[in-house]
């Protein structure tokens, strides 16, 4: 469903990205972990392309972009239809506090997709439903819990019928006490088939609910390997290093 070749982003001299390769399978799940810097949120906005790399080609679905730093950019209609092939779901849940929780979830079908508001009001509904909040839908917000907002806005991505979820820290701005819900939507969106990729550092949520581990360090994959595989036995001393600061 994914697939990354040659991928390389700078900014200015620094080489964030350094020849990224990775596959995800349709319906696969792959956690990626590792170091702070290590390129993992880069890594995340250049699939779905709120960073454009320098070199490479990304795939989702049957869409593929080949970038090339001589290249002229794609055009900006290009740009947001794959765009809309993933769903991204960011650590500060960025939900728009002016308007309802529904409106929030409305909001790209109506203007992305241009779907009549009945309709975007269904598809709406049925996502709140989806992440146990359909009854929150005429709350603003502010009015809910941090763990609530994060599902808002899991929601809110679904709301784009995208062909994969992109989970970057979903749960790490939370309290500890709200973490769980929201592991429990991700959980849930694992098992109904939706392909994902979470970056994370929590360890054991990688551990049971993705098939693959990627562990990246310094701009370069390091490790990737069943998720059982890499987290109980890595192969790699940097990774074995990295985990054991979770223990
Ligand atoms: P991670 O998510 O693994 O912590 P990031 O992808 O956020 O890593 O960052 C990797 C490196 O790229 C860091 O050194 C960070 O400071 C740098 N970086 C990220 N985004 C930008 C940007 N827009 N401009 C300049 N440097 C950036
Ligand atoms: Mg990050």
């Amino acid at each position: 469903m994914i697939e990354i070749r040659g991928l390389r982003k700078s900014f200015g001299t620094h080489e964030v990205l350094r020849n990224i390769n990775f596959t995800v399978d349709p319906s696969g799940v792959v956690a990626l972990i590792g170091p702070s810097g290590s390129g993992k949120s880069t890594l995340l906005r250049c699939i779905n392309l709120l960073v454009r790399p320098d070199d490479g080609a990304i795939r989702v679905g049957d869409a593929q972009f080949t970038f090339d730093h001589a290249a002229r950019p794609p055009k900006a209609r290009a740009l947001a239809a794959f765009r809309a092939r993933t769903g991204m779901v960011f650590q500060n849940f960025n939900l728009f506090g002016h308007m309802s929780v529904l409106e929030n979830v409305m909001e790209a079908p109506i203007q992305v997709r241009k779907l009549p508001k009945g309709a975007a009001r269904d598809l709406a509904m049925t996502q709140l439903a989806k992440v146990g909040l359909a009854d929150r839908a005429d709350q603003m917000p502010q009015t809910l819990s941090g763990g609530q907002k994060q599902r808002v806005a899991i929601a809110r991505a679904l709301a784009m019928e995208p062909e994969v979820m992109l989970f970057d820290e979903a749960t790490s701005a939370l309290d500890p006490e709200l973490v769980g819900e929201v592991l429990a939507t991700m959980r849930a969106l694992a098992q109904a088939g939706m392909t994902m990729v979470i970056v994370t550092h929590e360890i054991a949520f990688a551990r049971e609910v993705a098939d693959r581990v990627v562990f990246m360090r310094d701009g370069v994959v390091v490790e990737d390997g069943p998720a059982r595989q890499v987290i109980d036995n890595p192969t790699q001393e940097a990774t074995r290093s990295f985990l054991s600061h979770f223990h």
